[in-house]
């Protein structure tokens, strides 16, 4: 039988997720076509992907726009700009799916374009359904949706739930690295710099997420998500410590059986997976080599060194609009970390901080989702400026 072309847009093809499911389309040409590529600032490579794939259209940044749209000139390809161009985008007809993969809230209303326009998900940005997931799902349930998980974690929980899908969770574990600070002491913390803190032992990312890998936040996140992802309360959702990262994440059933999840750690195979499913198509990426890897072990999280994570169980527990609030603090804090602004343990103070300060909203719409947004970004800004008692 011959096999359908799925057609997909990828939001931020210029990242390590985008390039990495490009590098999927590219080996799997008979079942993936690009429909949309969009990049923020990386303008040349998003020409050259654009000449490489040729999409039906691309979306970049307002300041490279002029240069993009001058080099694909003599392509057939159509070139905009702007946070409209890209909820519009998404919705075109030929779009089959929509791999979401822009860091941060900017990711947020082009995700929910197109769930409205009934459009399958393969979900990358998981700030996504941390900062509006009871919107966010249940517009998805309301179009008949499908949100497929890319985070590795909820592709291996969502893996493990394959023909369980009438059992009851009784909980989860998500596993952690515990990224490069792992062991270490408040002391120690205090003094590294952004070179230690963007070195991940396991995988190499974007430097936001691997900020959040260092401080634990993505962890955090990642719990927030995986309640909205699978319904769970957060007195299910459990963290582990597993250094070796092959163990991607387990779901334990209430007749006490744990499945598991496990492989190289290696975003492709999470990337495929929901590209894919409900197929598994076969791959070439490496294999496992069980005595390379004699022990497979685990700790509890150290709580008090990282308290981003206990901060994600606070904005889950009280819902509303604190996650949203933790969420954009933590963009703040990350991104002045990144420009030498704060140190380390200032990040988890800023998102603190700002989740006290931040009017609390029980049940807000999109527009308050976003003027929260905006409110948090203040209160961090002026806490990473003022650094007032942080
Ligand atoms: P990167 O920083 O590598 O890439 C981000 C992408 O988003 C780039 O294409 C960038 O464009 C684009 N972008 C950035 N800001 C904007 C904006 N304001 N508007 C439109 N586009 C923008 O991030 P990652 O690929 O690492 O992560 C993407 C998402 O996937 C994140 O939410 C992350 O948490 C999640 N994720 C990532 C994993 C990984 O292994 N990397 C693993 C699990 C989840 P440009 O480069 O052109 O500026
Ligand atoms: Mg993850």
């Amino acid at each position: 039988m011959k096999q359908e072309i799925r057609r997909i847009a990828i939001l931020g093809s210029t990242g390590s997720i985008g390039t990495q499911a490009l590098d999927i389309v590219r080996a799997n040409p008979e079942r993936l076509s690009v429909e949309v590529l969009t990049a923020q600032n990386n303008a040349d490579l998003l020409i050259e992907q654009a000449i490489a794939f040729e999409p039906n259209a691309v979306v970049v940044g307002e300041d490279k726009y002029a240069h993009v749209k001058e080099a694909l000139q003599k392509h057939d390809i159509k070139v905009y700009t702007g946070a409209e161009a890209l909820c519009q985008v998404v919705q075109m007809e030929t779009v089959d799916m929509v791999l979401a993969a822009i860091v941060g809230f900017a990711g947020l209303r082009s995700t929910i374009a197109a769930i409205e326009a009934g459009k399958p998900i393969a979900l990358a940005n998981k700030e996504t359904l941390v900062v509006a997931g009871a919107l966010v799902t249940s517009l998805a349930k309301e179009k008949g949706v499908n949100i497929y998980p890319v985070d590795s974690e909820h592709s291996a929980i969502f893996q493990c739930l394959a023909g369980e899908f009438h059992n009851k969770i009784e909980k989860i574990y998500l596993t952690a690295s515990g990224g490069p600070f792992r062991g270490k002491d408040k002391k120690f913390l205090s003094t590294v710099t952004k070179a230690d803190a963007l070195k991940h032992p396991n995988w190499s990312m974007g430097s936001k997420i691997t900020i959040d890998s260092a401080t634990m936040m993505n962890k955090g996140l990642e719990i927030i998500e995986a309640g909205w992802l699978f319904g769970l309360k957060p007195e299910q959702i459990d963290v582990i410590i597993h250094p070796q990262s092959i163990i991607h994440s387990l779901v334990q059933f209430e007749d006490g059986s744990i499945k598991a999840q496990m492989g190289l750690p290696d975003m492709k195979l999470p990337i495929q997976y929901a590209l894919f499913y409900p197929q598994r198509v076969a791959s070439t990426f490496k294999r496992f080599d069980f005595a390379a890897y004699p022990s497979l072990t685990f700790e509890k999280p150290d709580m008090n060194t990282f308290p981003a994570i206990q901060l994600a169980y606070d904005a889950m527990k009280k819902g509303g609009n604190l996650p949203c609030v933790l969420n954009a603090a933590n963009e703040v804090a990350v991104s002045a970390f990144l420009n030498d602004e704060i140190s380390f343990l200032d990040i988890p103070a800023v998102v603190e901080k700002s989740m006290n300060k931040v009017s609390f909203i029980a049940t807000p719409t999109l527009q308050e989702y976003i003027a929260s947004d905006s409110e948090a970004r203040k209160e961090a800004h002026s806490l990473t400026k003022t650094k007032i008692s942080l």
